[in-house]
C-alpha cells in the first residue's frame, strides 16, 4: 500500500481559512454569531455588539451565561470520566490528574468556601498561588460564583503583590504556604502578610497548606483550606448566570513599559473569543489534550492553561518546575507520558532550551504532538528554522497581548478541512486572525503605510470579542492610552470605525498581507537618519550557528545620533572564538544591512536580563548603561554585564573597524 500522498500548501490568504477571516471582517456580526453558538447561553443575547460607546464594546449584551458552566458542568454528562487538568510538579514531585467530575467536586468545594467567608457577585478575590490545581480551581470557582479572579505571577515579591492588592481591592485572597523557584522555597504566604500590611488590606486569607514550610495564621483573618474543604466537601452550589458584559477577571500587564495595567475582561465575549481560537485557531479537538507551558499568572496560561482547552472539553497540563530541570528534556518528557496534542510556549523558552542543543528535543517519543505554538516574543527565522528541525513537528508563532486575550496574528496549520497545510513564512506569524481589521500606521504621520514599510500595529473599530474591555475602574485611562480617532470620521458609518486601537508595537507587512512584527516602537533606534529595528539586527546575529541569544539595543552618539549595541549569548558547545565571532557577527550585519547598521560593540554575555515574565527588554539594557554612567550600580548578577556595556558606549573608544 502506498501512502497518502501529502497535500501540497495553500495559500493562507486564499484559503478556505482565509476566505472565514475576511468574512469575519466584513460581517462581523454574522460571524460573531455564529462562533456564539460554540457556548451555552442560559439566555439569548438581544444583540451581538453593542458598540453605541465606543471604543467601548458589549458584546453579545444581554445573553446570559457563565464560564465555569461552560468549562466544566456542560461536559459532565459526555467526558464526565475524561481526564480534565493534570498537575505536575517537578519541584515537590507531585503528580495528580483530575477527571471532569472531580474537577467539578474541587471547584465546588472551593466555591463553597468562598461564599462561607463572604465573598459576592462582583467581588476580587486575588490568586496567589504557584502552579497547582488549585490555581486553576480557585479561578474556576471564582467564575462560578460571579466573582472576579485577579491571579497575581508567585514570582512577585510583596512591593508589587502590595501594589495589585490595593488596585484590585480583593474581599479574599488565596495563597499557598509556599512554592519554589528553581528549588528554592518561595515564602508565599509570609509574602502576602507583608503585602496585606503595605496595602492596609485585612480580608480574610485562605491558605492552600502543602506542607512545605510552616506558617503562623493571622487570628480572625486566615483560614486553612484543607480544614475547611473536609466541611464543604459535599458542597453544591449552583452557578450565577452572568450578563455578557459583566467582568470574568482582572489580569495586571507585566508592566515592562511603565505601571502595569488592570486589563479586565468580560465573561461572554472572552468564552466565545477563546472557544473559536481554539477551533478554528489552534484547531483543538474535544478529548485532546494541551500543554501550555506559561505560569498561569500571565494570560497565556490564563487562555490557553484554563479556559480555553477546559471549554473545549480537553485536557490541559500544568507544570511547576523549569523546563532545565533535571535536564533540557523535562517538557518533551511530560508531552511524551500524557500524550500531549498541543504545546504552547514562549520564543524566550525555546532559545533557552535550544543553548542545550539538538540532543534534549529527541529524547521523548513526541508522536502524538501535532505542532508547537509560541507567543510573547519575536521568533526569529534562524530560531524557528532550527526548532522545526530539533522537534521534527511545525512551530507556530502567534502574536498577542494580555489586552487581546488572544491571537492577533496568527494561522492555523491546516485548512479547515484539517488536512490541507497553510503556507507559512518563517519569521512572521501570518495574517490576522478573526475579527482584527488590522492597520500599519506611521509614527508621525499617522498614514497609512504601504507593504515593505515599517508602522505602528492598530487595530480598526472597536476590539473583538475577548480582548480587555477597559482597565479596572480606569475608563477614563483606557481610551487614553490605548485609543486614538480618525478624522475621516464622516465617512464611516459605525460608531466603532473610527477609532484606532494601538498596540504599540512595530510591524511591516508584505503584499499577501503577511506581517512580521519588528518589537516594541521604542525598541527602533535612529542611526544617522534611518530607523533600524533592533530585531531586524537580532534575527541576522541569530542566525550564526554559535549565537544562542541576542539582544540589540541602541545608545547614543554625537554624531550619528544612536548607534547600535549587541550583547549576544554565545552557545558554549560551538567552540567559537571570541575575536572571529564578533568579526563575523559584525560583517554578517553590514552584508545584510549596511556598513551604518554594524553594531558599534558586540558584547558576548553569559546570559541576558529578563523580566519577571521572561522576556528580555532593550530598555533594561539601556537603563544599566545610563545607571553606570550616574555612578549607580546594577545587581551582583549583572554588574559584569553592566561594565562591559558601559565601556562599549564610552565615546573616547575607538570606533571598531
Ligand atoms: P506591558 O504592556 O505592561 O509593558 P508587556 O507588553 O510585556 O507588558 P504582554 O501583554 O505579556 O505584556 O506582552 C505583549 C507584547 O509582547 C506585545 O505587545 C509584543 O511586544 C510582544 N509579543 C508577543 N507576541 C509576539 C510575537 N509573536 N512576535 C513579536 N512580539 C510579540
Ligand atoms: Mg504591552
Amino acid at each position: 500500500m502506498h501512502p497518502a500522498p501529502q497535500p501540497l500548501p495553500v495559500e493562507a490568504g486564499s484559503s478556505a481559512y482565509g476566505r472565514l477571516m475576511d468574512f469575519s471582517r466584513q460581517d462581523p456580526h454574522a460571524f460573531w454569531r455564529m462562533q456564539a453558538s460554540r457556548i451555552h447561553w442560559q439566555r439569548a443575547f438581544d444583540q451581538v455588539l453593542d458598540d453605541g460607546r465606543a471604543p467601548f464594546a458589549r458584546w453579545f449584551a444581554g445573553g446570559l451565561t457563565n464560564l465555569c458552566y461552560n468549562a466544566v458542568d456542560r461536559h459532565l454528562p459526555e467526558r464526565g470520566e475524561q481526564s480534565a487538568l493534570v498537575c505536575v510538579s517537578q519541584e515537590t514531585g507531585q503528580e495528580r490528574v483530575l477527571s471532569y467530575r472531580q474537577l467539578h467536586r474541587e471547584v465546588s468545594i472551593m466555591a463553597a468556601i468562598l461564599l462561607a467567608r463572604g465573598v459576592q457577585r462582583g467581588d476580587r478575590v486575588l490568586v496567589y498561588l504557584p502552579m497547582m490545581a488549585e490555581a486553576a480551581i480557585a479561578m474556576l470557582a471564582c467564575a462560578r460564583i460571579g466573582a472576579v479572579h485577579s491571579v497575581v505571577f508567585g514570582g512577585f515579591a510583596p512591593a508589587s503583590l502590595a501594589a495589585r492588592i490595593a488596585d484590585a481591592a480583593p474581599a479574599l485572597v488565596v495563597c499557598a504556604d509556599a512554592g519554589f523557584q528553581n528549588g528554592v522555597a518561595v515564602r508565599y504566604k509570609t509574602w502576602v502578610d507583608q503585602a496585606m500590611d503595605i496595602a492596609g488590606c485585612s480580608c480574610p486569607v485562605l491558605v492552600v497548606d502543602r506542607g512545605l514550610l510552616p506558617w503562623t495564621a493571622v487570628p480572625q483573618r486566615d483560614h486553612d483550606y484543607h480544614a475547611l474543604r473536609t466541611q464543604y466537601f459535599d458542597a453544591d452550589v449552583p452557578c450565577v448566570w452572568l450578563e455578557s458584559g459583566e467582568p470574568s477577571y482582572l489580569l495586571y500587564t507585566s508592566g515592562t513599559t511603565g505601571q502595569p495595567k488592570g486589563v479586565q475582561r468580560d465573561t461572554g465575549g472572552h468564552a466565545v473569543a477563546l472557544a473559536t481560537s481554539m477551533a478554528l485557531l489552534f484547531q483543538g479537538q474535544p478529548g485532546q489534550t494541551m500543554f501550555t507551558t506559561s505560569d498561569l499568572g500571565w494570560v497565556v496560561g490564563h487562555s490557553y492553561g484554563v479556559y480555553a482547552p477546559l471549554l473545549t472539553g480537553m485536557c490541559t497540563v500544568l507544570y511547576e518546575g523549569s523546563p532545565m530541570r533535571p535536564d533540557a528534556s523535562a517538557w518533551w518528557r511530560l508531552a511524551e507520558k500524557y500524550r500531549v496534542n498541543l504545546m504552547l510556549s514562549s520564543a524566550t523558552a525555546m532559545r533557552l532550551l535550544k543553548r542545550g542543543g539538538r540532543r534534549a528535543f529527541r529524547m521523548a517519543d513526541l508522536s502524538a504532538l501535532r505542532c508547537l505554538f509560541l507567543a510573547g516574543e519575536p521568533l526569529d527565522e534562524p530560531t524557528a528554522a532550527w526548532l522545526e528541525d530539533a522537534l521534527g513537528k511545525p512551530v507556530i508563532d502567534h502574536y498577542w497581548q494580555t489586552e487581546t486575550g488572544s491571537p492577533v496574528i496568527g494561522l492555523p496549520l491546516t485548512d479547515l478541512d484539517g488536512h490541507t497545510p497553510l503556507r507559512r513564512q518563517r519569521g512572521s506569524p501570518g495574517l490576522a486572525t478573526a475579527g482584527y481589521r488590522l492597520e500599519l500606521r506611521d509614527e508621525h504621520s499617522g498614514a497609512s503605510c504601504a507593504p515593505g514599510s515599517k508602522g505602528l500595529l492598530m487595530a480598526a473599530g472597536v476590539l473583538p470579542p475577548g480582548c480587555l474591555t477597559t482597565l479596572w475602574q480606569r475608563d477614563e485611562q483606557f481610551v487614553r492610552t490605548y485609543w486614538s480617532q480618525l478624522p475621516e470620521q464622516a465617512e464611516l458609518s459605525s460608531p466603532s470605525g473610527q477609532w484606532r486601537y494601538a498596540t504599540f508595537d512595530l510591524a511591516v507587512a508584505d503584499v499577501q498581507g503577511h506581517l512580521r512584527v519588528l518589537g516594541r516602537a521604542d525598541d527602533v533606534i535612529n542611526v544617522a537618519g534611518k530607523r533600524l529595528g533592533t530585531r531586524e539586527v537580532e534575527e541576522i546575529l541569530l542566525a550564526d550557528d554559535a549565537v544562542a541569544e541576542v539582544a540589540v539595543f541602541g545608545i547614543p552618539h554625537p554624531l550619528r545620533g544612536q548607534v547600535p549595541v549587541a550583547v549576544v549569548v554565545p552557545r558554549p558547545d560551538t567552540g567559537y572564538q571570541r575575536s572571529l565571532l564578533e568579526h563575523r557577527l559584525g560583517d554578517a550585519v553590514v552584508a545584510a544591512i549596511g556598513a551604518w547598521a554594524r553594531p558599534r560593540r558586540i558584547v558576548l554575555a553569559q546570559a541576558l536580563p529578563r523580566t519577571r515574565s521572561g522576556k528580555v527588554l532593550r530598555r533594561d539594557l539601556r537603563e544599566l548603561v545610563a545607571r553606570e554612567a550616574s555612578g549607580d550600580v546594577a545587581a551582583p548578577e549583572l554588574q559584569e554585564l553592566q561594565q562591559a556595556l558601559a565601556a562599549a558606549a564610552r565615546l573616547d573608544l575607538p570606533e571598531p573597524a
